[in-house]
Formats: structure tokens, sequence, C-alpha cells
């Protein structure tokens, strides 16, 4: 009890030292687009977590990181090009985005531009800042128009100027200008950069480390509250309109103009993946970060982890209670510090098994997983949630379609219905991405009795893609030679065998030519051994080059070589040889020094074997080394 109330004493006294009276600043003037603080002001929910907070409306354009540097502000709104801020030294943390997809488009009136193809050569109203600019640019682009295609005027901000054709197109809020030619009865159309793949997060809510240092008690609150302001804004979309209306009206907009800017952004707010208002996906800021990359913004790599505010992922958990009731919390909270000590008591002896378990399969490094008759979760280890990039909440009830790709969901899906029909343990591979990696898993199921009736399904899937690798090596080392890539002597030895037996069988002729390098010696004395291996491996990718996909390599000496012809007569093959030894000799392959080859060249005949066919190309070598090298001979 002793040590509770001071845990308690001390995170009073430390909320007290911290900063209540909050300004935030956003990014444009007042509308629908921040719906969320001001229901949260209004509604109560910063007072409730003992917070005075002031929201400035964008005045003239400042720099919003700046401002939060100088301690200005303490919260502001951001874009994606936060990445850009952040890489280039900004003391930025981001709390979540409060736009899963940003609003930022392209307005036209024009009939003439019916896809974005006609874009190009048009007059565009656009801010010069590319950073901003950046997903517009990109869907451009990604369409073969660029910046020089376009005749850029100075923006306005005026849709009067599109009603009036003084120019083509503008960059604008779809949440905005649409609703007022839809007003008027005006046609139009829009590019909406998500629709052509970038899709960028916009509203970006954030502040400086060093504040979350000093106030993290406040960010969090701050935090929390927002979301639900958030939230009740659009449950209750006309009452956050009126308030708007009534209150932050400086843009004198109508009722019903808020209450549609209100609709279209509601869309924006829910991700496709239907999670919390404010979810930050990594993967997603990694994506955006790379198109800030290829349109030459940025470079450099950007470490996430330190940018994105650690609860952003957390449920929140929102305190309902008066700040000033502080007695009241207080009792509250050690009421409830009781109940918890109690129940962890009982429930430790009652699970001290279970709990044992538990570590046992949180430490393994496999994903273990069972799931009931319906093939939903009903438990995982921590392998599986970090493989799932889910929380525990998110993966138990839930099926593989809730929680998975359609596509891998389909595999899972198909392999548990194999277990269940035959009632037997089923062992997988398959290829599955993790973290924008291919990795090879294989995977154990077996039916689970998980009560007196009902069956469900057990499964341990570990990846195998390092030891498939070190398998596939190993394989590779076996039959192939390390310096030239061509089949070693082995592999020649199992195909010569193979190719005998098929001639004996089915009458496939094949053709076998043995490949000496002419005073190889020489060059390695001459120019060096390194020197010497590269001729080795140009020789070999001549040759390969050079023949077809069916005919076969093999190095089967130190600057000796095989060539098998499968399905070949002697003319053909003479042919082929022929050209190799050609292309050699007149490659430059070393500079002033020629490469020529002797070669023994043969057909397979009745009653050959494998020494027999060897020995008289080795003898036909040999005739043409004799007879002044840089030869064939054919028998
Ligand atoms: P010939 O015209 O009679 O074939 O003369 P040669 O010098 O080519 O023949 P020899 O068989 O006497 O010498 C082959 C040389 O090939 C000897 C050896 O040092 C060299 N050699 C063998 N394997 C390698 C290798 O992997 N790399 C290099 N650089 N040289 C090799
Ligand atoms: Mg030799
Ligand atoms: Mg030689």
């Amino acid at each position: 009890m002793k040590v509770l109330s001071i845990i308690l004493i001390i995170i009073i006294l430390l909320q007290a030292d911290e900063k209540k009276d909050i300004t935030l600043q956003l990014n444009w003037l007042n509308q629908f687009q921040f719906a969320g603080y001001y229901v949260a002001k209004e509604k109560g929910f910063y007072k409730d977590v003992g917070l005075n907070v002031t929201i400035n409306e964008l005045k003239d354009k400042q720099e919003l990181t700046n401002i939060i540097k100088d301690g200005k502000v303490d919260f502001a709104i951001g874009r994606s090009s936060l990445l850009i801020n952040k890489i280039n030294g900004d003391d930025i943390v981001i709390l979540g985005a409060i736009f899963q997809h940003s609003p930022l488009m392209l307005l036209t009136t024009n009939e003439e531009i019916k896809t974005i193809k006609d874009i190009k050569n048009k007059t565009i109203m656009i801010t010069p800042d590319a950073e901003f600019t950046a997903s517009i640019t990109a869907m451009l682009n990604s369409n073969d128009i660029n910046r020089k295609d376009l005749k850029i005027f100075k923006h306005s901000f005026n849709v009067d100027d599109l009603i009036n054709k003084k120019v083509d197109l503008m960059s604008c809020y779809i949440s905005n200008e649409p609703i007022i030619l839809q007003e008027k009865g005006i046609k139009y159309k829009i590019f909406h950069p998500k629709d052509y793949g970038f899709d960028f997060y916009s509203d970006i809510l954030f502040t400086s480390s060093k504040f979350i240092k000093e106030n993290p008690l406040t960010t969090k609150s701050f935090y929390e509250a927002t979301l639900k302001g958030w939230e009740y804004a659009f449950k209750n979309k006309t009452e956050a309109a009126e308030i708007i209306y009534k209150k932050y009206n400086t843009q004198n907009k109508s009722l019903i103009n808020l209450i549609k800017e209100a609709e279209i952004l509601e869309s924006l707010v829910i991700d496709k993946d239907n999670r919390q208002i404010g979810f930050l996906d990594k993967n997603k800021l990694e994506k955006i970060f790379e198109v800030f990359k290829v349109l030459g913004l940025t470079n450099g790599k950007i470490n996430l982890d330190n940018f994105i505010y650690t609860n952003n992922h957390h449920k929140k958990i929102i305190f309902e209670i008066a700040y000033e009731q502080k007695n009241m919390f207080i009792m509250l909270v050690i009421f409830i510090s009781i109940i918890f000590v109690l129940t962890i008591f009982f429930l430790s002896r009652i699970h001290t098994k279970k709990k044992l378990l538990d570590a046992v399969i949180n430490t393994s490094d496999d994903l273990i997983y069972y799931k009931d008759q319906r093939l939903k979760y009903i438990g995982c280890n921590d392998a599986f949630k970090r493989f799932a990039n889910k929380s525990e909440n998110e993966i138990l009830g839930k099926d593989d379609f809730d929680i998975f790709e359609n596509k891998f969901a389909k595999i899972f899906r198909d392999n548990d219905l194999k277990v269940l029909r035959t009632n037997k343990m089923s062992i997988d591979e398959e290829w599955l991405e993790f973290d924008n990696k291919l990795l090879l898993f294989q995977s154990k199921k077996r039916p689970l009795k998980y009560t007196e009736t009902k069956i469900g399904i057990l499964g341990v899937s570990r990846d195998i893609t390092s030891l498939y690798e070190i398998q596939k090596k190993l394989e590779e080392q076996a039959t192939v030679d390390e310096l030239t890539k061509v089949y070693n002597r082995k592999s020649f030895n199992e195909r010569l065998k193979e190719k005998i037996e098929m001639f004996r069988r089915y009458e496939s002729n094949f053709c076998l030519a043995l490949v000496d390098i002419d005073d190889f010696k020489k060059v390695n004395d001459t120019f060096g051994h390194d020197i010497g291996d590269e001729v080795l491996i140009k020789v070999c990718g001549i040759a390969k080059e050079n023949i077809r996909n069916t005919d076969l390599i093999f190095r089967i000496g130190g600057e000796e070589f095989v060539i098998l012809y499968p399905k070949t007569l002697i003319d053909e093959a003479f042919l082929s040889i022929e050209k190799i030894t050609h292309i050699i000799k007149n490659e430059n392959i070393i500079k002033n020094h020629q490469i020529t080859l002797s070669v023994g060249l043969t057909q397979m005949k009745e009653n050959d074997d494998e020494a027999s066919i060897f020995k008289r190309i080795d003898d036909l070598m040999y005739i043409s080394k004799k007879t002044g090298k840089d030869k064939i001979t054919v028998d």
C-alpha cells in the first residue's frame, strides 16, 4: 500500500510539473478538416484531462516545423513531407495521421481533359512547394508528364479561376472546391493521386521529442483526447459542423457546406483495414519516403523508430473522470490497483502452469497458433503476433481472411481444411511475404481437440528460408564449378551416363567435344594467375552464349572442358564448335595475345560406353595438339 501511495504521489507530482496550457497550430483556415480538435475542446475532452488548449488557424504561411522548434506552439498539423523535415534534422515526432489518405488532388472543369494524359501542356495552378505537391507530381510523372510539360500559374486558391477558364486545372482538397462547383451545377473532374497508387497520409499531428520528454503525460492525454474528439466529430457530423459554424467560421462557410465537407473527409479518415483514427503504418511511411526519394526531394535512409510516437499503436485509454476531482480520481486508482493486485495474486496461483506454458511458447521463434472449428484464432504466441503485425486483440476471434492478404489467407485455409478433412497432420512449405521479404515457411498442422466435442487446428510454422538457401548452395556446389559456374566433372560423369542410356533406349544421338586451351601455362606465366582465371571465365561465357539451351558445358580439368550436344549429329556439332573457337580466337580476351583451342569432336557410336567415347575425344584432342594446336579433329 505504501509503495502504491508513493507511486501515485509521484505520478501526480510529475503531472503537476507538465505543461497544461497547450497551443495547437493548424495548417490551414478553420474548416471541418480540423473538426476533431474543435470538438475535443468544445465538448470538454481536453479539459477532462486537465488541458487548456488554444487552436490557431494558419495566419500566414509560417514554417510549421520551425514554430515547434521555437517553442511557440506545442503541437502542429503537418503533411507526409514531415518525413523530409525529419531527415533534414528537425526534431519531429509524429503522433498520428488523421487522414489515412491525403485529400489533395487535381481539379479541372475543362471538358477536353478526359484522362490524365490530357493534362500535358495545360495550364495549372499549383503551389511551388515541391514537397507539399509530391503526390501530385508523382501521379503526373508516372503518366509521363513532367513540370516542363505544364504551364504553371501562381495559386490563387480561388475556384472562380477554373470556372472562368483562366486555368485548366488547380490543386486543391477534395473536400473543398468540388463542393462549390457542385453547388453551382458546374461539371468537374478530379485526379486523385491515391487512385494512381500514390496514397499519402495527411494532417499528421506532430510535436518534438523534446516536448514529449518534458511532458509525457500531457502528450498522451492530448493525443487521446484528440482521437476522442475525432471519433465524436464523425459520429456526430451535424453537431460538429454546428460547432464550427457557430464558433470557428472564419471562412463564412454555410452549415450545409461544412456537413458536405465532413462526409467527404470521413472516407479519408478510416484506412482500408478499418484501423483506428490516427494509425501510422511503418510500411506505408517507407513507401511514401521512397516516392520522395524517387522525385529527388531527399535521399538517405530514415529511421522511423524514433519518428513515430510510441503510443500510436496502442489502444487508447480515456479517463472519463474530471481532472479537478483529484480526490475521487486517487480513490478510484487505489481501488482499481487493489483489485488488480488481488486478481494477479489469485490468477498467478491458478495459472502458474498456463503461464509457464505461455513463457515456453513465447520464447520460440516458430509461429505457434491454434484455431477453433470455424478456423478462428483462439490463441497464438508472440512470434505469430510479430509475423501478423497485429496485437492479440486483433487476432483472437478473427480468421485468416481478417488478418492476412487474401492470397495468403486462401493458402492457409486450404491447408486447414485438408487437415480437418483427413484428420491427419500435414506438412506444407510456402513462400510468404513478411516485412517486404519473401520467406519460405514450413507449416506443420494437426487436428486439435480443444473441447470434448470440438476439433480445431494446431499449427507450428517455421521460417526455413536460410536453410533452403544453404541447401540450394550446397546442391549447386555439388554440380557447379566454383570459378566458371559451368557444370563440374562429377556432373559430367552423371550426364554422360544418362545420355548413353538414352542413346541405347531411344537411339537418341549426341556429340561430345573435348576442348583444351592452348598454351595456357604461358598465359599464367606471362599475365599472372588472376588473368588466367579471367580467361577461363570468359571462355566459358562465350561458349555458353553460343550453344543452345539444351547443350551442356562442363569443366572437367584446369583448362579442359567438355561440351555435350544432345540430339545432335556431328555436322551440326562441328559448326557450333567451329563458331566458338573462331569467336574466342578473335575476341581479344587478353590484349595482343590470342587464345586458341584444341578440340576433339565425336558422335556417340554403337557399342560405345563412357570410357570408350571419352578416350576417343581425348585422342582426337591430342591429335589437334600434335598437329599444331588451334584445331578441331573430328571422328
Ligand atoms: P597445351 O597447349 O599443351 O594445352 O599447354 P598448356 O600450357 O595449356 O597445358 P598444361 O596442361 O601443361 O597446363 C595447363 C595449365 O593450366 C597448368 C595450370 O597452372 C593451369 N591451370 C589449371 N587450372 C587453373 C585455374 O583454375 N586457374 C588458372 N589461372 N590456371 C589454371
Ligand atoms: Mg590441359
Ligand atoms: Mg592446355
